[in-house]
């Protein structure tokens, strides 16, 4: 039934049901069921239509929420999709995995004392209601230009940009070096936060449209940039981050312990269908075993949840910081305690122990001292408080760089910043390069699929002015500035 808005009064917070843990560990399926009409229109009437909407300001894709949220209560649907769609690439999918409570809910100023509108839920219901109803379309440029673009990488800052050129009427080819589309959204974030059917049909809606994928595809193995820059007129170079931090302790060289990302792109794989000699032969599986990981952030709770779900036989985070000082989402760490998940505060690893393979982690306790220049609380190691824990599988999850590009693509000049990121312009994210762009990882660093998606989008205005500039076309430039 159509709402009124400013209902935060009638209606406390709602979240889409919570599947049961003991239901979640024996499977990947999402965990989180779907809203009806009714509590999404419930849920949505709930915001106070701020006249500045903070929630807006603090969503990296400025995305017009007060106003889907508004439809929404009223049974508009068709035109909630259409407003969240023209800001966002993948509204369905930012609504499921953006840390909300960092972004638009945790600014959400509904009214002192009621908690925020659950904005999330409600993006992902309108746009999978926008699938069912076959209101999600192919990009349909208006006129078909002569001009191609080449991209590198098919994650979200590769296929954001890559529907926003093709609607501009630019024939594109994403390249990937995977078998399949979709960069950390495929092969990063487990299924039972997203299902990988929904990121499968985005790329074939953008196929559809006229895009070419070229999976197996390794600039620096089948192309250099040089190849590729002569077959088209721009290149975006997005290809993410993905060399895992190592640690430096004694030990470090042992058997089974692994790189976070392979351990889970393995498991994605498998689920997927796809046969994994590493997985079968239990080097990258968590069946079983006594499983320590170490990091705090997003990607360790991916981890630390997805060795329950493979049968572990106790699972263990350990971080050298306290629950508050913890990078990743305080919402995964309490689903990751509920699954049954024992998170081991204030302690660091100082050595691994076994004889060829690991057998215990040897950690020391830490506390937390004064800020330093960041103002997060520097640990310190607490003097005798050695323990070990017992591990037969250890991930290492301590965050990501950025692979050698320029000498990974054969293209030495192509200028990169102290932190081996990409170095773009500020003013239009072009690379030193005339014509090769960048966005996405690549760029910022380890980051989310919400920035990816913006970075992909601006990287396209970018590249559509830049195209018609040198296609001399007066009058388009005009309308392009
Ligand atoms: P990517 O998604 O990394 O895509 C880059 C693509 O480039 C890949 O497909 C890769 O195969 C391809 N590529 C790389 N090199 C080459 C080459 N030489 N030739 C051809 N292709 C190449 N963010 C969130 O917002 N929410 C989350 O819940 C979340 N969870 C995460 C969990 C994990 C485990 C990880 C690792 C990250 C997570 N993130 C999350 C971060 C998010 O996934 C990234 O910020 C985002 O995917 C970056 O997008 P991108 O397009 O820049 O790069
Ligand atoms: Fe919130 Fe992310 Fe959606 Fe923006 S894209 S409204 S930050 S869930
Ligand atoms: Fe609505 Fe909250 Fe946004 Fe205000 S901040 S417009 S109440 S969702």
């Amino acid at each position: 039934m159509p709402q009124r808005m400013q209902n935060f009064i009638s209606f406390g917070q709602n979240t889409p049901e919570r599947r049961d843990a003991e239901d979640r560990r024996r499977d990947f399926d999402e965990i989180y069921r779907r809203f009806d009409q009714g509590a999404a229109s419930e849920q949505a009437s709930r915001c106070s239509q701020c006249g500045v909407p903070f929630c807006q300001i603090h969503c990296p894709l400025h995305n017009n929420i007060p106003d889907w949220l508004k439809l929404t209560a009223e049974g508009r649907l068709e035109e909630a999709y259409e407003i969240a769609a023209a800001t966002n690439n993948m509204p369905e999918i930012c609504g499921r995995i953006c840390p909300q409570d960092r972004l638009c809910e945790g600014n959400c100023v509904i009214e002192k004392g009621f908690d925020s509108v659950t904005i999330g839920s409600v993006e992902s219901y309108i746009t999978d209601t926008a699938w069912e109803q076959g209101w999600v379309r192919p990009p349909e440029p208006e006129t078909d230009r002569d001009q191609s673009v080449g991209i590198v990488g098919g994650g979200p800052a590769g296929l954001a940009a890559a529907e926003e050129l093709r609607k501009r009427g630019y024939r594109v080819d994403v390249y990937d070096r995977h078998d399949r589309m979709g960069g950390l959204l495929i092969y990063g974030i487990p299924n039972f936060k997203l299902d990988k059917e929904l990121v499968t049909r985005r790329t074939e809606m953008l196929a559809a449209g006229g895009i070419t994928f070229h999976t197996d595809f390794e600039i620096g193995r089948d192309a250099g940039l040089n190849d590729l820059r002569a077959r088209h007129d721009a290149m975006l170079i997005a290809t993410g981050v993905y060399k895992g931090r190592a640690l430096a302790v004694p030990g470090a060289g042992l058997d089974n312990i692994v790189p976070a990302l392979d351990y889970l792109i393995a498991s994605n794989r498998k689920g997927l269908g796809d046969t994994v000699p590493d997985y079968e032969s239990g080097k990258l599986n968590a069946a079983g075993k006594k499983v320590v990981v170490i990091g705090g952030g997003d990607t360790a709770m991916d981890c630390v949840r997805t060795a329950v779900r493979q049968g572990a036989e106790s699972v263990k985070c350990l971080y050298r910081r306290d629950r508050a000082n913890m990078p990743g989402s305080a919402r995964e760490v309490a689903r990751a305690e509920e699954e049954g998940v024992d998170f081991v505060w204030l302690s660091a690893p100082e050595a691994f122990l076994g004889d060829g393979a690991v057998s215990a982690v040897r950690t020391v306790r830490m506390h937390l001292s004064v800020a330093d220049a960041t103002g997060r609380q520097t640990p310190q190691v607490i003097a005798d408080s050695h323990q070990n824990i017992d591990a037969d599988l250890v991930i290492l999850a301590l965050g990501f760089d950025p692979e050698d590009v320029p000498t990974l693509f054969g293209e030495p000049e192509l200028g990169v910043t102290r932190w081996g990121t990409l170095k773009v312009s500020y003013r239009d994210m072009m690379t030193n390069i005339d014509g090769v762009f960048a966005a996405g990882d690549i760029v910022r660093g380890a980051s989310l699929v919400v920035w990816a998606i913006r970075d992909g989008r601006d990287a396209a205005a970018h590249m559509h002015r830049y195209l018609l500039e040198r296609a001399e076309a007066p009058a388009d430039l005009a309308e392009a500035s």
